[in-house]
């Protein structure tokens, strides 16, 4: 039965994709940053027909039976800030680049909604296009704090990874992607003269050394078995070569793939800024920023998905997870989750470049690609059972 569907809407897809092409320059060509994509919600309102709005610039399209809980797929509106360099025909020029392969998951998903319209799906499908995915606020957080997809049995996605050989999808059950939160350090002394330090608490010694200690903290506190990292990538203090400031500042980014490692990592990191401060005559305080949970698959779905990806052409490659995060995973908190990342490894006339990279450009097929993965994560998440079982 999902086999049978999948087919039909891969045929229904092909009609579709000539005019997702074209999409996909006219988005590239006018890239906009998060909750500014006024312009891009224009262009993919038109090529779906109506749509409804959702968190400010982003919005929702419906397609499918009335009853039922909607399946939603999910692409992302925004651009990031960065000067294109990738020589194209439709580069952008003003200085916002699509560099997360946003462009190709936007004119998919508009094909797909398109091809879904001449299928009989057995639950409606919500094309949802969100905004800001690479900025704070995000679209995604301000979507399920205000429920304003309503009722969904699951939200599902594509997204285009550099690191997957072309041909291949990794669906893999499980935490794909790290919870991501940041962290705020001020480490305050009593400030002197260099030449007098007994006469001063200097926080500078002491924030190097709570930066060294915070390094025990994956290796000592994180079970050795559990993906984390703690990065800090900002420092700040002093303003003369001979003065011992009164205070010092660090920032970073803690991450874990399993939830239940996120709040005890924060735990153990404040005590350890807290206590490495004490130890140096300095008092130290780590504000902690929230940022998006891990992004966890269902393994139900990511099993269906699995044993769905070869009608689609694809062959499932190795496990691909990683610390990085994306805002995603806040629709955790919504319905089960299922996110394909879709191999752009070794893709037609490309150069294997990381995402956010001024020249990364995925070639035209890959619109095709990221459509047929988000039919197969579309069909797996639907209910349908898959026709073989998994191994
Ligand atoms: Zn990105």
């Amino acid at each position: 039965m999902s086999t049978e569907l999948l087919r039909a809407l891969l045929a229904s897809l092909e009609d579709e994709l000539p005019a997702a092409l074209s999409l996909r320059e006219r988005l590239h060509a006018n890239p906009e940053p998060g909750n500014a994509e006024h312009g891009t919600a224009r262009l993919v309102s038109e090529a779906l027909g109506a749509t409804g709005p959702v968190a400010g610039t982003g919005l929702v399209a419906r397609v499918g039976p009335v009853e039922g809980r909607a399946v939603a797929v999910r692409a992302e509106l925004d651009a990031l800030p960065i000067e294109e360099k990738t020589g194209a025909p439709f580069a952008a020029g003003n200085g916002f680049m699509h560099a997360c392969g946003h462009d190709v998951h936007m004119a998919a998903l508009t094909a797909l909604f398109r091809a879904a319209r001449h299928s009989s799906l057995p639950a409606p499908l919500l094309a949802l296009y969100q905004p800001s995915e690479e900025t704070y606020p995000s679209g995604a957080e301000v979507i399920v704090r205000e429920r304003a997809l309503g009722e969904v049995g699951a939200v599902v996605a594509a997204h285009v990874h550099p690191d997957v050989p072309w041909g291949c999808v990794s669906v893999e059950p499980g935490p794909v992607n790290a919870s991501c939160d940041y962290i705020h350090i001020t480490v305050e002394g009593e400030g002197g003269h260099g030449a007098y330090p007994h006469r001063a608490r200097d926080p500078i010694l002491a924030l190097s050394h709570v930066v060294v200690a915070l390094q025990s903290l994956v290796s000592r506190r994180l079970d050795p078995m559990h993906p984390g990292v703690l990065s800090i990538g900002r420092t700040r203090a002093g303003s003369a070569d001979n003065v011992i400031p009164e205070r010092a500042e660090a920032g970073g980014t803690l991450r874990a793939l399993q939830p239940e490692d996120r709040e005890p990592l924060r735990q153990s990191a404040r005590e350890i800024v807290e206590a490495t401060a004490r130890a140096h005559g300095c008092v130290a305080g780590m504000e902690v920023i929230e940022g998006e949970p891990a992004t966890i698959n269902d393994p139900a779905i990511a099993a269906s998905a699995r044993a769905l990806a070869p009608e689609a052409g694809f062959e499932v490659a190795p496990p691909t997870r990683s610390c990085g995060s994306d805002d995603f995973g806040f629709y955790g908190g919504l319905a089960p989750t299922l996110m394909v990342f879709v191999g752009l490894d070794g893709a037609p006339g490309t150069e294997h470049l990381p995402l956010h990279h001024p020249r990364f450009l995925p070639p035209p097929e890959a619109v095709r690609a990221v459509a047929r993965a988000q039919a197969v994560a579309l069909v797996a998440a639907s209910g349908a059972s898959p026709a073989e079982p998994t191994s």
